[in-house]
């Protein structure tokens, strides 16, 4: 499907991000964004050069955004991280904007090119900027897929049911067999202990576990 611009979208993006252009050739958006933004008082401002596609492809909620400039692989590589992903990077080089399944909490309505911005771009530019200058997120995130359902399920943010409607059975056991038997090396693939390494991710399995157990019985 094509993001179709208004004129009203149009004047938004020009006065709100003058260093960017939009290529209907191409059909997307391109140049820099001055960022300017804060969050718990803290204000950063930075540049990025993107590149937004103006369609968003079959089962998606967003657009493909490429950074077209090194910068990201420069801050992976300064900050001496094992994968770009741990900057929200995906394999395809497209930035990971929002959580797995939470993509429509960015938008009041349905997709907007405003709130885009504003819910989803902005905050990750934000955020990669933090992780930059502090070496550490600046709020909490969850891990891609099902391993953030059981940190979210652990914080009480997802019910028993609804992580069973999430995950399905396979993937669960999988990382049931992993709690329960692969103990000096953590889900998300360091060598280290999971109740260390992602304690989140561990509580979560245990509380499944629990309510698994229990529900078995009853
Ligand atoms: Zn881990």
């Amino acid at each position: 499907m094509d993001i179709v611009l208004s004129l009203k979208d149009t004047e938004w993006l020009a006065t709100q991000y003058p260093g960017l252009k939009i290529d209907m050739t191409n059909k997307c958006i391109v140049g820099d964004i001055f960022l300017n933004r804060s969050y718990n008082r803290k204000t950063l401002t930075n540049v990025f050069s993107i590149k937004i596609m103006l369609e968003i492809l079959p089962n998606m909620v967003l657009p493909k955004v490429y950074e077209t400039s090194d910068k990201l692989q420069n801050i992976a590589t300064k900050l001496d991280l094992s994968s770009i992903e741990d900057i929200h990077v995906n394999s395809d080089t497209s930035l990971c904007l929002a959580i797995y399944g939470r993509e429509k909490e960015c938008f009041s309505n349905k997709f907007t090119i405003r709130e885009f911005f504003e819910n989803c771009l902005e905050p990750y530019l934000f955020w990669v900027n933090y992780y930059e200058k502090f070496g550490k997120a600046p709020w909490k995130e969850y891990a891609h897929g099902g391993l953030g359902f059981l940190e979210m399920y652990a914080e009480n943010r997802l019910t028993f049911r609804e992580i069973q409607q999430k995950m399905s059975l396979k993937e669960i056991s999988k990382y049931l067999y992993h709690y329960d038997y692969v103990k000096d090396k953590c889900l998300c693939g360091k060598n280290k202990d999971m109740k260390k390494c992602h304690n989140d991710i561990y509580n979560g399995l245990k509380k499944f576990k629990g309510n698994w157990n229990l529900a078995r019985v009853s």
